[in-house]
């Protein structure tokens, strides 16, 4: 079987008035199906070009992309790829219902693709606990739960890859710990393929298979950490002491000494 993501020698630069900037230089990353790796790295590592690269929204100058085998942009318009959107942006006029099939409805528009109906939208919206607000309005909603519901919208899509460029960035942390064990449990659950970009340290530990370290200047892949933490994982597997011990091992390798 095609790995989910293949990255090979892959070279992406932009030429601006201030010169060339290498976003990207000599990327080698392979991903397998059902895996979730984690990109991790200061701002201008490239971690957001690497992410569109793979939604196929832009093409390298060097090297080649694959998603399951495909053309990043083929994989695109075929739904096997699918990156979810930073802040909830829920349409006030619309059900909560409406507005997690709303992606689902853009790529029909869009392409042709298929539409999860509205049974299984309801289960997703029932796993988050929103089973008892399908037919409510966005206003009669709290923070927290309109941000459960732009989750439920990127698995709705119903896309074997899921692409996440910093989707809780803006959230307190409470909401933000919330909102990371939710993650847990939809991929556990679906075992979708997710490639998640953060800057926090913990945040990957808690979550991937794999944390990729990425350093600027050019963009780069500097490190790959495999975190073995058992799964299920949960809200105590912070306490287990091999996730500090990854943590402290992620932030040697994000300061570029040995850890
Ligand atoms: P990150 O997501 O890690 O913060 P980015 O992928 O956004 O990094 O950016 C990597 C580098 O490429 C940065 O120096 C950024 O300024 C540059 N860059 C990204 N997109 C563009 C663009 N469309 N035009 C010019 N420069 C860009």
């Amino acid at each position: 079987m095609a790995a989910a993501v293949e990255i090979s020698s892959v070279g992406k630069r932009f030429d601006g008035r201030g010169g060339t900037v290498h976003a990207l230089d000599a990327v080698d990353l392979e991903i397998a199906a059902g895996e979730f790796v984690s990109l991790l790295g200061p701002s201008g590592c490239g971690k957001s070009t690497l992410l569109r690269l793979v939604a196929g929204l832009s093409a390298p100058d060097a090297g080649a992309v694959r998603v399951f085998g495909a053309a990043p942009d083929t994989a695109r318009r075929d739904k096997h790829v699918a990156l979810a959107p930073q802040s909830p942006a829920l349409l006030p006029w619309r059900t909560v219902r409406a507005n997690a099939r709303l992606l689902t409805r853009v790529n029909r528009a869009a392409n042709g693709g298929r539409r999860l109906d509205d049974g299984a939208i309801d289960g997703l919206l029932a796993e988050v606990g929103l089973g008892e607000f399908a037919d409510a309005y966005p206003h009669e909603l709290s923070g927290g739960m309109q941000q459960r519901v732009a989750l439920v919208r990127a698995f709705a899509v119903g896309a074997p890859l899921l692409l996440m460029d910093e989707p809780f960035a803006a959230l307190d942390e409470i909401l933000r710990a919330e909102m990371r064990l939710l993650l847990l449990r939809l991929w556990q659950e679906h075992r979708t393929t997710v490639v998640f970009v953060t800057h926090s340290i913990a945040e990957s530990v808690l979550l991937s298979d794999r944390v990729v370290v990425m350093a600027p200047r050019p963009g780069r892949v500097a490190a790959v950490e495999t975190i073995d933490l058992p799964r299920p994982r949960g809200a105590d597997t912070e306490d287990d002491p091999a996730f500090a011990r990854h943590v402290s091992r992620l932030r040697h390798l994000l300061a570029g000494s040995p850890a």
